[in-house]
């Protein structure tokens, strides 16, 4: 990793832990909080890592990206969670409706328009907000637990200070959807989602075939993972596509979205990966973000269902690769959130900051096998978007 100079922000405050669908559903909040909770303790947090507080977005800065209709279901539906009209995605078991919803979400967009904000001006060299990442959210209806799109508003608002370029690249074992249909017929956004197959996994979308709209073809590219896909696999899938991608597409800012649900241990899908494989995956993209954007980098949450065992962890090491020293993978969690997490959940927490894996990968520049499924996927995508960016899709 080069020397990072900073400075850098995350933007946080706790009641960004509203965003709750209740106990029931997967996307606890206590991720959040036990996130924020081990990398103070690890000291990741503090003189290298300011936090600053979330403003609320603005209807008006929300409906940069959504339409009227849907900002108006979703401030009904947080007035009178019984009063749901059924056609905006609200109310399902993947969407349910609380108490306080338009509030809770226009908080979380407004802690991702602050962290482009720190960005593009100058005021932060990164920026995080690991409550945003909201990928799913289409313009018209809330999806995958997702009810506005965050990222893709935050993306919207650098566009409409004048920026040009600008490369999304979303890595959670989803495919980025959301944000992907926002900019799909935008040439000044490059979509770059990794993810579990669509044959497999919701939303069922994102194959390499799907190139963006007839003024932006190759700005949107799909990298459809085969189940089981592993740290070496999923390392080689993202140094073929991504690295060579944004080296022609040369952005002012990269965006990333974290979801750490690409985990073996993640309920909901059927990745393999582990905490030193998704930090393989961070530090490669801060590299490209001092490569290619003379360090600008806007760094989102996402997915991440295993919310003791793998979530506090994975974004810990986010967190200090954004304040720019990354953790030793060898030290163990502290003692007192362990502790905590005993006390608060009766559980056990992980002892150490790995799963003891080194993220070694094969180059693809070393040749690729056509019976392999994850080589076959590479190849798809590469032999589909590269040549509209002018790249040799062949090793
Ligand atoms: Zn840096
Ligand atoms: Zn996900």
């Amino acid at each position: 990793m080069p020397a990072c100079p900073g400075p850098a922000t995350v933007v946080f405050d706790q009641s960004l832990t509203e965003y709750d669908f209740g106990p029931e559903h997967p996307m606890s909040p206590l991720r959040v909080d036990l996130t924020m909770r081990l990398a103070t303790e690890l000291g990741v947090v503090g003189d290298r890592l300011r936090v600053v507080p979330a403003p609320i977005a603005s209807e008006d800065v929300i409906a940069t990206v959504h339409r009227p209709e849907l900002i108006e279901a979703v401030m009904r539906a947080g007035r009178d969670p019984m009063a749901v009209d059924g056609v905006h995605g609200l109310g399902t078991d993947d969407n349910p409706v609380f108490r306080g919803m338009h509030h809770a979400t226009a908080h979380i967009v407004g802690a991702s328009v602050e962290a482009f904000r720190q960005v593009w001006s100058g005021e932060s060299l990164h920026a995080a907000n690991i409550t945003g990442g909201l990928h799913h959210a289409m313009p018209d209806r809330a999806s995958g637990f997702c009810i506005y799109n965050d990222v893709a508003i935050g993306i919207q608002s650098l566009l409409d200070q004048g920026a040009e370029r600008i490369a999304y690249v979303d890595v959670d074992v989803h495919h980025g959807d959301g944000v992907e249909r926002v900019f799909w017929d935008d040439p000044r956004v490059l979509t770059i989602s990794l993810h579990e197959t669509g044959q497999m996994l919701f939303p069922g979308t994102g194959f390499p075939r799907d190139l963006g709209g007839p003024r932006a073809l190759g700005s949107a590219v799909n990298v459809a993972l085969p189940p089981g896909t592993a740290d070496a696999g999923w390392l080689r899938a993202f140094h073929a596509v991504v690295p060579p991608l944004l080296r022609e597409f040369k952005p002012q800012v990269l965006v990333t979205q974290h979801g750490c649900d690409s985990h073996a241990e993640d309920p909901l899908a059927h990745l393999m990966l582990t905490v030193d494989g998704q930090r393989a995956a961070y530090l490669a993209l801060h590299d490209l973000a001092h490569e290619l954007c003379e360090g600008r980098w806007v760094a989102t949450g996402g997915g991440g269902y295993a919310v003791v065992d793998v979530v506090p962890r994975a974004w810990s090491h986010l967190l200090a690769i954004v304040s720019g020293v990354p953790l030793d993978p060898d030290s163990e969690t502290p003692a007192g959130w362990r502790e905590h997490v005993r006390e608060r959940l009766g559980r056990v927490a992980p002892m150490r900051l790995t799963d003891g894996r080194s993220p070694a990968y094969r180059d693809w520049r070393d040749g690729y096998d056509p019976e392999a499924w994850l080589d076959r996927a590479i190849h798809a995508t590469r032999m589909e978007a590269f040549p509209l960016h002018g790249l040799d899709p062949l090793p």
